[in-house]
């Protein structure tokens, strides 16, 4: 992603970013106390329009994932305000958009209360279509998923995104692209910030949300479009980790990634060893929502510079 733009939303005010700081003894600094969203807007050039991808379904999941750790997401529709923190910034390009609410107050101490929530919204230029038509190369790793009765997994939690860093390392280190993370009883999670969908024969199947996954928004347009264009009912269900090594096509999906193919998992091609066929048509299909190529599910996205 590229340099931040200048403008970030804090607690209700546009602020230039350099006006916008933290205390380095904030709490959420020290224990990672707080949860954030990723949203992404996509640019239209023929229309001169920006469109942001489900930006409620984003907020719903951070007013959850806020329940969760007891937080308070005090705006009643950060949707507005998103849309004109991307005017402010004069965005015209593809933008990634992370809204935070944590625990900024200089408390150093372990707790989720009482420690001066704040809610800021940020947004980062991303490279235009950017999509490694190969595919990416995967390894599962050694990290596992932290299990729900540790960590809340339903909830984007700031801190919890340690073991998905270490799992990446190792995966670059070892020269893979990506890793895939197990559940804590060796059932395919989910990859470092995306969730999987693999299919086998005419099976398409992924994890259930009860097996430690973030319930992703971009995996639940993925079963949408898999169902209205390709009649799929996609199966949620455990998937052992040697499915991988047997499917015949698998895909990582997430606002970052959008959709990637995976074309190898620890060394062993997956189906052909290119990107599989519908995973191509998903990748495409998705993206002409996103930007208003397709006339279908515009309820999925909001325009940033229409009155
Ligand atoms: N899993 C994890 C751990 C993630 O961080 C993300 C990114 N939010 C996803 C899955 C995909 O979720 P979404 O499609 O909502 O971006």
């Amino acid at each position: 992603f590229g340099t931040p733009y200048p403008w970030v939303f804090v607690d209700g005010a546009f602020v230039p970013a350099e006006e916008a700081r933290l205390s380095v003894l904030a709490n959420v600094v020290s224990y990672g106390t707080g949860t954030f969203d990723g949203i992404r807007a996509y640019w239209n050039a023929a229309h001169q329009e920006l469109y942001l991808l489900e930006a409620a379904a984003h907020y719903e999941r951070m007013r959850r994932s806020a329940r969760i750790l007891g937080l308070d997401l005090a705006v009643a529709d950060p949707v507005p305000a998103t849309v004109e923190l991307l005017r402010r910034n004069g965005v015209r390009g593809d933008a990634y958009v992370r809204p935070l609410l944590f625990l900024a107050g200089e408390q150093l101490a372990v707790r989720m209360h009482d420690s001066g929530t704040r809610f800021c919204v940020a947004a980062t230029p991303v490279p235009g279509d950017y999509i490694d038509p190969r595919g990416v190369r995967c390894m599962v790793s050694s990290w596992r998923r932290a299990s729900d009765v540790a960590v809340p997994n339903r909830a984007k939690v700031i801190g919890s995104y340690v073991g998905p860093a270490l799992a990446k390392s190792e995966a670059l280190r070892n020269g893979f692209d990506e890793a895939i993370l197990l559940t804590g009883d060796g059932y395919v999670a989910e990859a470092t910030t995306s969730n999987i969908l693999i299919r086998t024969g005419t099976e398409w199947a992924t994890p259930p949300v009860t097996d430690d996954i973030l319930e992703g928004i971009t995996r639940r347009q993925i079963m949408d479009l898999l169902g209205e264009r390709f009649g799929i009912v996609v199966t949620e269900r455990r998937i052992q980790r040697s499915e991988l090594y047997a499917c015949d096509e698998a895909l990582l999906c997430g606002t970052a990634a959008v959709v990637v193919p995976v074309v190898e998992v620890d060394g062993r091609p997956v189906g052909t060893g290119g990107p599989g066929e519908t995973t191509v048509a998903l990748q495409r299909g998705l993206q002409a929502i996103a930007r208003r190529e397709d006339h279908r599910h515009h309820e999925w996205t909001t325009p940033v510079y229409e009155e």
